[in-house]
């Protein structure tokens, strides 16, 4: 695979960050350092990074599409406030395999979203009605 310049800025940014940007944040973020870049160029290279297999993208409940670098199998949690997408590790394989149990479906992918309030938001709130 030839690497582009823009595909290798894209992928490295991925793999450098854990705030799974969308790939607005990424085209916004990499404008700076890569002036001829597009937002159509971004959304082709990360179709493609995705087709092999060294990015993920996410499906949320936002309906935002989130893309990752880490492509091994985690949990998500989600803010509903500000929208922060952070790492969580997956439960122990017992619970994985005991679920699996129940069902006679083939696993092809794990996609465990978990929704809550972040500190920063929670804070936020609090201040607010405090006034
Ligand atoms: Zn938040
Ligand atoms: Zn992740």
């Amino acid at each position: 695979m030839r690497m582009t310049e823009a595909r290798k800025l894209i992928l490295e940014e991925l793999r450098r960050s854990s705030k799974h940007p969308t790939a607005d944040e990424i085209f916004l973020k990499l404008r700076t350092e890569l002036p001829s870049l597009s937002l159509a160029t971004v959304y082709r290279n990360l179709e493609l990074l995705e087709r092999l297999g060294v990015v993920k993208r996410l499906e949320l409940s936002s309906g935002r599409r989130h893309y990752d670098g880490n492509v091994l199998d985690h949990a998500h949690m989600r803010c509903i406030e500000c929208g922060e997408v952070v790492d969580m590790p997956l439960p122990g394989r017992g619970w994985l395999r005991k679920v699996l149990s129940l069902s006679d479906y083939d696993l092809i992918g794990i996609n465990i979203e978990l929704v809550g309030i972040c500190k920063r938001c929670a804070s936020g709130k609090k201040a607010r009605k405090g006034r």
